[in-house]
């Protein structure tokens, strides 16, 4: 895969998605629609919209606005899939997909390796009767051993947050084809930027636009798109009423009738046009603070202080390979252990430009002890189950100069 080849057909569709529509008094931007009512001329309308044969308009803001309806729009072409649904947040898109396509007496194999509040909720849905089976899934092997008669869907990151595992997406792929299971990958480190799901098999693909795709820290959304892939008919827990019309639209269109309509963690639509001007640079954002976190990795790497650094386009990383044959650069994601973790707290403090703060994909540089923070309820028996040593410390790189970020490194590791 080729960054400037790829980049150009995805920041020209991005830049120019909003007018695909026609746009509002030839604005150039989709404007901030704020209405939550939608009137209908005819009443006939207002029926076909209830009843599904009235399309294209709006009837109430909590499923959707013309200014989502467009960032939806955008984030489907970034994805080159067949549509998206976007939520309040990327929690927002994961709980929608797990809860509106399963059921008690089902079967999930996850990822061992993913964000911390989507392992929480894997054990919500299991109080829910839904039985969830973490697996490493760096191994395609992994998976397939793990799954059963009532398997429905297999869920995993592309890069996994904090330790960076790469898991075996093509492989997984190749199996969640054959099986005829749900393939849903959340794309958020790497966006579609530096590689997109569909392009291995999935079916599904969960970004949360807070991180990479909005890119500024000031606006929360997820969004789930669904590449066309799947084949929704055989799928037992489509309920009857969205069987009609085409079916590669079923699967979407029960997560935003139950996941939107009825749980209404509805995107709104200023942060909707907040997130759309963020992603106008995605690119050029993604390759910048790639570049510079992958020559932080290797300055980190060769520093006596640090013990090891878990970077996917480092040599040293486990999944190396297969992460540059499937990415387009390693992402502004990347963690790296002291050598004498005691000095964790004062290293940190003395860090001068790097934000000591819990988020990712900042346009600055964020930092965080791993262990005593974001996986400090999971407990030690997770954190090592998940690859999580006690002194591991995350870096979210951002925008900053390179040299001044190595500089601000150096000082502080002295
Ligand atoms: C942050 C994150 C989420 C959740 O997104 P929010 O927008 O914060 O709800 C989901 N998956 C991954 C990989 C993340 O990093």
């Amino acid at each position: 895969m080729h960054l400037s080849a790829d980049n150009r057909a995805l920041s020209t569709d991005n830049v120019h998605s909003d007018r695909r529509f026609g746009v509002e008094h030839g604005g150039i931007h989709k404007p901030i629609h704020t209405s939550v009512q939608y009137g209908f001329d005819r009443v006939e309308d207002l029926i076909g919209a209830f009843q599904g044969t009235y399309k294209g308009g709006y009837q109430y803001a909590r499923q959707g606005t013309p200014t989502t309806a467009a960032l939806e729009a955008k984030i489907t072409a970034l994805e080159d899939g067949v549509g998206t649904v976007c939520f309040a947040t990327g929690m927002g898109a994961i709980a929608a997909t797990l809860l509106t396509l399963l059921r008690a007496g089902d079967h999930l194999v996850a990822s061992r390796y993913v964000f911390g509040n989507t392992n929480s909720l894997f054990g919500t849905v299991e109080g829910l009767g839904i039985a969830v089976d973490k697996v490493d899934a760096c191994s395609v092997e992994a998976v397939a051993a793990a799954i059963r008669p009532e398997t429905r869907m297999v869920f995993v990151e592309t890069i996994a947050n904090p330790r960076t595992q790469v898991a075996d997406l093509a492989g997984i792929g190749q199996l969640c084809r054959e099986r005829g299971l749900i393939y849903v990958v959340d794309n958020t480190i790497t966006s579609p930027a530096l590689f997109r799901p569909r392009a291995v098999g999935a079916s599904l693909v969960i970004n949360s636009l807070t991180k990479t795709i909005a890119g500024h820290g000031e606006a929360l959304g997820g969004a789930v798109t669904d590449t066309g892939l799947f084949d929704w008919p055989p799928y037992p827990n489509i309920f009857p009423s969205y069987r009609n019309g085409d079916p590669i639209g079923w699967g979407l269109l029960q997560i935003r009738k139950k996941g939107l309509r009825d749980m209404g963690g509805t995107l709104s639509s200023d942060q909707a046009h907040r997130i759309s001007i963020g992603s106008e640079t995605l690119a050029l954002r993604v390759k910048q603070s790639s570049s510079t976190a992958l020559a932080l990795a290797r300055w980190l790497e060769r520093h006596p202080k640090v013990d090891a650094v878990h970077y996917p386009f480092l040599p040293s990383h486990a999944e190396h390979e297969r992460a540059t044959n499937l990415f387009a650069a390693g992402s502004w994601l990347l963690s790296f252990e002291l050598r004498d973790p005691s000095s964790m707290v004062d290293v940190l403090n003395r860090l001068t430009l790097p934000i000591k703060a819990t988020g990712l994909g900042d346009t600055r540089t964020l930092i965080i002890p791993v262990a005593p923070t974001i996986f400090w309820e999971a407990g030690p028996e997770a954190r090592a189950a998940m690859g999580i040593a006690e002194g591991l410390i995350r870096v979210s790189v951002g925008l900053e100069d390179e040299a001044d970020l190595i500089a601000d490194f150096d000082r502080a590791l002295q």
